[in-house]
């Protein structure tokens, strides 16, 4: 059968032009792809030096407990204070665990996106006064011109001020001030909420990484602490991320830290 088929015209102009357009858009394309590579590449790094922190920090409580067995079962005659000692140690390393395992597994949670928080509408000054007065000793410093509304899960923002204010109780001496207080962003886009101590504060090489899960928390612990996880503030990050919202440390001017968490909020002008 005869084919009849008419010569299409095509502007050159036109041809050229859809060609300059498909390169550039290819090489945008190409240029997305490298930089989602490169995170990808950052996130499987981060996630292997974790990985390794994790284990040794796992490792170290387990060979304390290992020994504290062995010397037990060794069979040799132990007074009863030798006998207290090991089972103390073995109860210390035991909560060291226990801590760590429990993090491990929140952290793991939170950064899953399918982990579902029950966001709502809060009353930004009412909830942390309501947080302050269920026994925290501290000093609240929120403005009583303050009407900031909060869109948060209120159970992860106590996790948050409990991480917070609980490393504050545990590296500032006893008797000295903490504050949590709150005071809008000068754009008036976002609420940030810090906790500031009279502690020792954060050397000055580690406060970029403060936050990171990454960070070798080993050499950071309290000596002897049965707890600390070194997992904390990278909780606290994951959850304020997972708000829409920023975290941040420095050291105060004088002795001490400020932590700060800084959440999308809206202001009503008083
Ligand atoms: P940890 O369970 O070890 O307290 P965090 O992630 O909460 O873990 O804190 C990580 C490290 O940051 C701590 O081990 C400590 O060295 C340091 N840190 C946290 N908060 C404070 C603070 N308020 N003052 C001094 N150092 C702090």
């Amino acid at each position: 059968m005869a084919q009849n088929s008419r010569p299409v015209f095509r502007s050159p102009s036109l041809e050229q032009e859809t060609v300059e357009e498909l390169s550039r858009r290819l090489l945008e394309i190409t240029a997305q792809l490298n930089a989602s590579n490169r995170s990808l590449q950052h996130l499987q790094q981060e996630r292997t030096e974790m990985l390794a922190n994790l284990s040794h920090d796992l490792r170290a409580p387990l060979t304390a407990i290992r020994s504290a067995v062995d010397y037990l079962t060794s069979g040799q005659s132990l007074s009863a204070q030798d006998i207290e000692g090991a089972l103390t140690l073995i109860d210390h390393r035991t909560g060291t665990l226990e801590h760590l395992i429990r993090d491990m597994y929140e952290l793991f949670t939170l950064e899953d996106p399918s982990h579902a928080f029950s966001f709502q509408e809060l009353d930004a000054p009412a909830f942390l006064e309501e947080y302050f007065y269920a026994g925290h000793l501290l000093c609240l410093s929120v403005s009583q011109d303050l009407h900031a509304t909060l869109f948060a899960d209120p159970g992860k923002l106590i996790r948050i001020l409990d991480n917070l204010l609980g490393n504050a109780a545990k590296y500032a001496p006893a008797g000295t001030k903490i504050t949590l207080s709150a005071a809008p962003s000068a754009d008036l886009t976002s609420l940030r909420i810090s906790v500031t101590d009279e502690g020792p504060g954060i050397p000055p090489e580690d406060l970029e990484r403060i936050f990171n899960r990454t960070y070798t928390v080993s050499s950071a612990r309290t000596p002897g602490s049965a707890t600390g996880s070194g997992l904390g503030l990278a909780i606290v990050k994951t959850i304020t991320e997972r708000h829409g919202g920023t975290v941040s440390c420095e050291n105060a001017s004088g002795a001490g830290s400020i932590f700060s968490v800084t959440l999308p909020a809206k202001f009503l002008q008083s």
